[in-house]
């Protein structure tokens, strides 16, 4: 299996390739030149394995480059008890036919872990094969869920470091304690005066600094990302919308064969392109359905085939999709323009120079057969969250509960019963604060550990374990820097390392 290029027709590399690379050389985004397929007696075959068997055998078909025991040394090391729960995702019913997909068990409490669980091996295993004898130092600039889950990822993954930027004021209370009292001999964090612009900024000057590149390149060290265009990242995904419909038909609730829907919370439009990519590849899916907050940008472009970044930026109670810009969305159009590179290159070039893009006719067909979009404000959130736990004692976090109203709309509009699987992307204690208030509690003037303690209380739900040892863990990283200082302090911290 090779990876080509959605802006250059003429690349082809292995996977390992594409895992190291991240990005193609002219922009573009690896995807797989021919998607494998699975039948259902492949899905029937997967019913009774684990979750990091169902991954080795998906694996197989995507990364044709890795021997069986590498796969196996990836999964095995990402999908065993640094999760919560045995089945590494875990399905939660409300009503019969409506399913919440619980990808939340993981180190950090959010569905970020999925992926970035098993990136690092994955990258590691990949550099052996391509970039032999370098060591790889990750830069990640964060607005919060990205950055703790791939410090996790990393952390003490031999070959590699990890630097972590975050905004100072631009991440949860939380989120900041989650980050400042990482575990783990390769990693450093630091907070940067300026916002999350500021911290992407700044390590991408650190990426195109020639002589950082070089005195590193001495030094054995290359520098790569962890971020979600990274092929890496999106194969992991696909394996848990697979194993989701093997468990439902384990648990006899659906017949294999039967169609379901997919309802996804959507930001930079990872997660959701998975699952449409477990679709294309044989899995039995009726409608998927794109969930956004107020930044819909992507509700408007499913309708109307219209993308359109010019316009307000919301900060919202769900902030790991407050996006203006899906990168991942380049892929989709790629697969539905029949793969058309010239296509890809015009409408992102106008994205760059105008903010706004109109796909054709046929793409705009295609994307109205497959998907359904919708979108909901914070207090429609909170709403949300509020009805789901007084009718089915079922407590979501703000993300999910986005997906949760945006299927409550196609239903009532569609009056489609088709069973469905609702993606759950965080655990609702990464975001205490809002869930409280949308179950009646106020958080004013208590501290984050306070507000968890109170929701507990009220919800008779429980603190994840992540989250609860946070609160008497040392404070390692409490360096506070100017933008200017970032390439410095990444030169630093590699320097102790050696
Ligand atoms: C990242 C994230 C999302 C958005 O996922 P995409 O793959 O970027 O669409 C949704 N919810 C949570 C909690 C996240 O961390």
């Amino acid at each position: 299996m090779k990876y080509k290029s959605t802006r250059n027709e003429k690349i082809r590399v292995a996977g390992a390739q594409a895992i190291v690379q991240g990005l193609s050389a002219e922009g573009g985004l690896f995807v797989p030149e021919k998607l494998p397929s699975v039948s259902e007696s492949d899905i029937l075959s997967l019913c009774q394995k684990s979750y990091a068997e169902r991954a080795f055998e998906i694996f197989k078909l995507f990364l044709t480059d890795f021997g069986d025991e590498e796969i196996r040394n990836c999964v095995t090391k990402a999908y065993g008890d640094n999760f919560d729960t045995e089945n590494i995702a875990e399905i939660s019913h409300l009503l019969t036919g409506t399913y919440i997909l619980e990808l939340w068990h993981g180190p950090t409490c959010a569905f970020k872990d999925m992926a970035l669980q098993i990136l690092p091996h994955l990258l590691t295993v990949s550099a052996k094969k391509t970039v032999p004898d370098k060591k790889i130092a990750i830069l990640v600039a964060t607005s919060g869920d990205t950055g703790k889950a791939a410090l996790e990822g990393f952390k003490d993954v031999e070959g590699t470091t990890i630097s972590v930027f975050y905004p100072e004021d631009g991440v949860s209370d939380m989120q900041k304690r989650q980050m400042a009292t990482q575990e783990g001999g390769n990693v450093f964090v630091c907070a940067v005066k300026g916002n999350f612009d500021d911290c992407q900024n700044g390590v991408k000057a650190i990426f195109t600094d020639k002589g950082i590149a070089e005195e590193l390149n001495k030094k054995g060290i290359i520098l790569s990302s962890a971020n979600s265009i990274n092929w890496g990242r999106l194969c992991p995904q696909i394996v848990y919308y697979i194993s989701a419909y093997a468990e439902l038909i384990k648990n006899e609730e659906i017949k294999c064969g039967e169609k379901i829907n997919i309802v996804v919370p959507t930001g930079n439009f990872g997660n959701i392109l998975a699952a449409y990519y477990a679709k294309e590849m044989g899995l039995p899916v009726n409608k998927l359905i794109c969930a956004s907050n107020s930044n819909n940008v992507l509700t408007d472009f499913i309708k109307t085939g219209i993308y359109d970044r010019n316009r307000e930026f919301y900060t919202t109670i769900s902030p790991s999709m407050d996006i203006l810009i899906s990168s991942n969305l380049e892929r989709l159009l790629y697969h539905l323009s029949g793969e058309k590179t010239e296509e890809i290159n015009k409408w992102f070039g106008l994205l760059k120079e105008q903010g706004k893009y109109e796909v054709s006719q046929d793409v705009k067909s295609r994307l109205s057969q497959l998907f359904y979009a919708g979108c909901c404000n914070d207090s429609e959130t909170k709403a949300a969250i509020k009805e789901c736990f007084e009718s089915y004692s079922y407590l979501m976090d703000t993300h999910t509960a986005v997906a949760y109203k945006v299927y409550g709309d196609y239903k009532r509009e569609t009056g489609d019963n088709t069973k469905t699987v609702i993606a759950s992307t965080a655990n609702p204690y990464k975001f205490g604060a809002a869930v409280y208030s949308a179950v009646g509690g106020s958080s004013e003037g208590i501290d984050e550990f306070a507000v968890i303690e109170r929701l507990e209380k009220k919800t008779g739900t429980s603190i994840p374990l992540p989250l609860a040892s946070t609160k008497n863990k040392e404070v390692r990283f409490k360096g506070v820097i100017e933008r200017e200082k970032m390439p410095e302090a990444v030169v630093d911290f590699l320097n102790e390392q050696k």
